[in-house]
This record gives structure tokens, C-alpha cells and sequence, in this order.
């Protein structure tokens, strides 16, 4: 798009640069959010900058701006952007000094950037399901924090991608964590299964939604590890993120998943999580 935050500023995207010795640059130093903009208007702003907020703490980031005010500036990016329907993305490096592993001396100032992106609503996967594969989660212990550093994930999805497939759903050893950007759900005789929120996962604003859509419907979920054959035992699997929203998984490494199309409780997760997004941001 057009514009772009650096720090307090919005300016032409031509014109924002990065330092060569930027630490999210030569490091991964740095984490990020991504934000849906329904109808020109952002959805749960207020979770993604809470864990914004401690993803950055938890590596010892200090935001120099309140929440409130990068909120302010992102509405007004949408806004110069015209973005009606997409995506932000934000991130946060500890900023540029020499290169030394340690952390520099506190004088240097972290460095915001943010940009929009237009993106449309996934129908056709989320009509008709994606297919995935399976592979060995082998990134750090940390995935609780949105971090800049995403080799892990990156080769997993590079890994599903070869096989003409949408998500790499990973797994430490027979216990299933998430995709490589998403969470990953099981229905079992129509309880929803997910993962707990500890730190091998990154807890997914989309699932926050969902777990309590299904609070609010009577829909049991059990929040704990599942493993690799109630995967495949499953009547039904769903991922979540931000750009998927509920998208139905109807193949596993080649094999289909129930019946081969979406199940009726994750149909059913998707018309809630509808609702929310025209509760928040009007009608879609
Ligand atoms: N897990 C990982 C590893 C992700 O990268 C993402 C999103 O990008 C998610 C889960 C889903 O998070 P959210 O629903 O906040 O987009």
C-alpha cells in the first residue's frame, strides 16, 4: 500500500528504510502482530496489542508509545491507505547499533514499522476445507512469543507448500502443537480439543474467539495436548489464525479426515466467528 509507520510517523512506503545494522534485521530481534481490518475497521485491536505489548516485554522490549496511540496511528494508516478489507502488519526490533549479541546500551530506541496489505476472505477454503501435512515441530520454547525469528515455521510451511498443501500441522514427537501460523483443533464426538496456551504454542486471538464462542454455545473444549492418533482418529480438524479465520482441514498427509469435508461443529464455529467479526466491525 501506499503508507507506512516508522515510529511516530507515517510516511510514503518508498521512503521507510532499514538500518543495516537493525537487530530484527541481522538478528530476528524484534516481534510482530498481524491484525485483520474488516470494513476499514481493525478486529480485536485490543488483544493484538496486549500481546503485543507482552510479546515485547518478554524479551525485554520497553514499547516507547502507549498502546492507545499506536492504535490511533494504525487507524489513521487504514484510513490514508483506504484500506477497506486486509491485513496490518506491526513489528518492533530492539533498534540499530553495532553488531553484539548482547543487548545494547539502553540510549538505543527500539524501532516500530507497520504497513497494510489488502486481503481478500478465504471462501474457497473456508467453503471447502485445505489439505495438510505432518512435521516435527522443531522450533524453540518459546513459541508463545510472536517473535521475528520464524525459521521454523517458515521451513514448515515451505515443507507443505512443496506438497501442494496449505499447513504444516507440527508435532513434538507424538504430542501435536499448531500449524506454522495457526492453531490447530480436533472434535472428538463433538468435544473441540486444542492445544493449551503454554509456551509451545502461541495463543492465537482466533482462538480466544473461538474458545469462547464455544463457552457462551455449550460446545465442550478441552484445552490439553493431544496426540498424533486422536488426530487421526478425529471426527473432525480445524486451524485458526487471523487471515484463516475457522478453515475446515480435510486432508492429512494424503489421508482424508472424517468423512473428507467439514464437519458440522467447526461449520458451526465459522458462523459464530462471523457473527463476532460483523459484531466488531459491522456487517461482511
Ligand atoms: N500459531 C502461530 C505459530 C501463528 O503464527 C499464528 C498466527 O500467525 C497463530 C498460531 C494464530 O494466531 P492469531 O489467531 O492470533 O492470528
Amino acid at each position: 500500500m501506499k503508507y507506512a509507520i516508522v515510529n511516530d510517523h507515517i510516511i510514503n512506503r518508498e521512503e521507510a528504510k532499514v538500518d543495516i545494522e537493525d537487530r530484527g534485521y541481522q538478528f530476528g530481534d524484534g516481534v510482530y502482530e498481524v491484525i485483520r481490518v474488516y470494513n476499514g475497521k481493525m478486529f480485536t485491536v485490543k488483544e493484538h496489542m496486549e500481546r503485543f505489548v507482552r510479546s515485547a516485554e518478554s524479551i525485554g522490549i520497553k514499547i516507547p508509545y502507549a498502546s492507545e496511540n499506536i492504535t490511533k496511528m494504525l487507524e489513521d494508516l487504514i484510513e490514508k491507505d483506504n484500506l477497506k478489507l486486509g491485513i496490518v502488519y506491526m513489528q518492533i526490533t530492539r533498534g540499530a547499533a553495532p553488531r553484539n549479541h548482547a543487548f545494547p546500551a539502553d540510549d538505543v530506541v527500539p524501532v516500530i514499522t507497520a504497513y497494510t496489505k489488502e486481503m481478500p476472505i478465504p471462501e474457497a477454503n473456508l467453503q471447502s476445507g485445505v489439505k495438510t501435512i505432518l512435521t516435527e515441530d522443531i522450533r524453540w520454547l518459546r513459541c508463545d512469543i510472536k517473535s521475528l525469528n520464524l525459521l521454523g515455521n517458515i521451513l514448515a510451511k515451505q515443507k507443505a507448500a512443496e506438497q501442494g498443501c496449505y499447513e504444516a500441522i507440527q508435532h513434538r514427537g507424538q504430542d501435536v502443537t499448531e500449524g506454522s501460523s495457526s492453531n490447530v483443533y480436533i472434535v472428538k464426538n463433538g468435544t473441540v480439543i486444542t492445544h493449551e496456551s503454554n509456551n509451545l504454542i502461541l495463543k492465537g486471538i482466533t482462538k480466544d474467539v473461538i474458545l469462547k464462542a464455544c463457552a457462551e454455545n455449550e460446545i465442550p473444549v478441552e484445552e490439553r495436548t493431544f496426540s498424533l492418533e486422536e488426530l487421526a482418529q478425529a471426527d473432525e480438524v480445524f486451524l485458526s489464525s487471523t487471515t484463516s479465520e475457522v478453515t475446515p482441514i480435510v486432508v492429512i498427509d494424503e489421508k482424508k479426515v472424517g468423512t473428507g469435508s467439514p464437519g458440522p461443529i467447526t461449520k458451526k464455529l465459522q458462523a459464530l466467528f462471523k457473527q463476532e467479526i460483523e459484531n466488531q466491525c459491522g456487517i461482511i
